[in-house]
């Protein structure tokens, strides 16, 4: 059942969302070579507490941590440990907060020190299918209209799209209904309306669409090893138009 919010919600999961985005950004300026996804684990819970909000994903699940930190062919879900980054690494952030029983969720991937263009390609590429995606979140329009526009733009750039991962609602709970795939033909699936909050994010593969979970039951990597790709905002459908909500 899609649950849709009132103004008064949607304020507060925004408030969730913002904290998400300026945690994001703190993350970001710190995911450098040396440090441990730990670290960056340990500075998520913190900067997330500095500003009154309690992260959502751990112990979601049992999920051990406050952060994903999926490097390279980790698609997501990985588990902060004492894996050092290093240069020429890619590094997913994906992070999840509750602030006054409302949750925001977004990510984004880190090149860090010296990438090759096409890595830097499959980050642009990925970033951009998700903007493709969030300018289709439009009030009267169908779901899956956002997939098509995201599998379109990452295709169009000879990459591949996740298909075992979803983008999804939003609000009371980290996920809620409807999915949000990141493929499949337009013109399918609820109409948007007014008042639904989605996690839009596309996850996109450099070689095949394929992936595995690791024997950690979390992380998911591509089985042929190729990069992956993924960011994620949180959006509101309104009259207006699509708002990203996790931006600062
Ligand atoms: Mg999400």
């Amino acid at each position: 059942m899609i649950i849709l919010k009132s103004k008064e919600e949607i304020a507060r999961i925004a408030h969730a969302s913002k904290i998400v985005a300026e945690v994001l950004q703190v993350l970001k300026k710190n995911v450098k070579a040396g440090v441990t996804t730990k670290e960056l684990d340990r500075l998520a819970e913190e900067q997330i507490k500095k500003r009154g909000g309690v992260p959502a994903f751990k112990r979601y699940r049992d999920f051990p941590a406050t952060l994903c930190v999926s490097i390279n062919d980790q698609v997501v879900h990985g588990i902060p440990s004492k894996r050092v980054i290093k240069d020429g690494d890619i590094v997913g952030l994906d992070l999840g907060v509750i602030f006054d029983g409302f949750c925001g969720d977004a990510a984004l991937t880190v090149a860090v020190g010296d990438v090759p263009p096409a890595t830097l390609l499959l980050l642009r590429v990925t970033e951009a299918s998700l903007y493709a995606g969030i300018q289709e979140a439009r009030m009267g329009a169908r779901l899956s209209n956002i997939s098509h526009a995201i599998q379109t733009c990452a295709e169009a750039a000879g990459f591949s799209l996740v298909t075992e991962f979803v983008g999804h609602g939003i609000g009371r709970d980290l996920h809620e209904d409807p999915q949000v795939p990141n493929f499949g033909p337009p013109g399918q699936g609820p109409r948007l309306r007014d008042g639904m909050v989605l996690a839009i994010e596309p996850m996109v593969n450099m070689g095949k669409s394929e992936v595995r979970i690791l024997e950690d039951k979390w992380t998911a990597v591509t089985c042929d090893h190729s990069l992956s790709a993924h960011f994620e905002h949180t959006v509101s459908i309104t009259k207006g138009g699509p708002v990203i909500l996790s931006c600062i």
